[in-house]
């Protein structure tokens, strides 16, 4: 990944106002970023800052009030719903949170829903939810419970999830929040690897500075604005 690398995602002056009227609250106000194809980005500061914000905003699952996200150069206000959820469901991947798994279903049906989602047949469905468990080395927890799992476990669950549609993007929030040092440590290694075999661009939200430092670049939001970025400018001085 260099700076000439093919911009992906670029956001332009975009705000997101939450409510109306005397309750309205500006969340964003106003940030302008370019994520490159292949680079990884930490979007770290305090909590309520507006990363989360950003980082749906950025990830098509949320509309910016004013301004602008472009997905490979196409303005996402001119996509339809239906042409918006495909383009999310083919070129994202979601490692966040407050997406749980569901509990009483397998790993390997967890795994497998975007798949289902995308419609794809279950032979091929199936290949490909074993190749991500595989790859993230649960292929002999695919029949278990997601309830029975670890901590550690259920976090790499939900990377396979991310990855079973074979993503362009992969937007973490807070992959390591719930996790002791040692196994968050392994869950970064995983997402950093991807970064590096597959090309998978990596947009984390995080409070972790270890974290933060390990990705090629970070943007700071404090109260709704880029409060600074690190490197504080690219050699070509071209990007943002
Ligand atoms: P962060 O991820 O940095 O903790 P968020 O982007 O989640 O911050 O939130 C930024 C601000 O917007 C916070 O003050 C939060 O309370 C507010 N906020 C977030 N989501 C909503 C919502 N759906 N309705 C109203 N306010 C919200
Ligand atoms: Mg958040």
């Amino acid at each position: 990944m260099t700076s000439a690398s093919p911009l992906i995602l670029r956001a332009e002056e975009v705000t997101r106002v939450y409510g109306r009227g005397d309750t309205a609250f500006s969340a964003l106000r106003g940030v302008s970023l370019d994520v490159r194809t292949g680079e990884s980005l930490a979007i770290v500061g305090k909590s309520g800052s507006g990363k989360s914000t950003l980082m749906h905003l950025l990830a098509l699952l949320d509309r910016p009030t004013s301004g602008r996200i472009e997905v490979e150069g196409q303005d996402a206000a001119t996509l339809r719903p239906r042409e918006l959820n495909r383009l999310r469901n083919a070129t994202f991947g979601f490692v966040f949170q407050q997406f749980f798994l569901a509990a009483t279903q397998t790993v390997a049906e967890n795994v497998s829903l975007p798949l289902t989602i995308a419609g794809v047949p279950a032979r091929e469905r199936q290949r490909r939810t074993m190749e991500a468990l595989d790859a993230l080395g649960l292929a002999d927890k695919a029949r278990n419970r997601a309830a029975d799992l670890s901590g550690g476990q259920k976090q790499r669950v939900v990377i396979a999830r991310a990855l079973v549609g074979e993503p362009q993007v992969v937007f973490a929030d807070e992959p390591t929040g719930n996790l002791d040092s040692a196994t968050g440590g392994q869950v970064e290694d995983i997402l950093f690897g991807l970064q590096r075999e597959r090309g998978i661009t990596l947009v984390v939200v995080t409070h972790d500075e270890e974290l933060a430092a390990r990705c090629d670049r970070a943007v700071t939001i404090a109260d709704g604005l880029i409060a600074g970025r690190t490197p504080a400018s690219a050699p070509t001085g071209g990007i943002r």
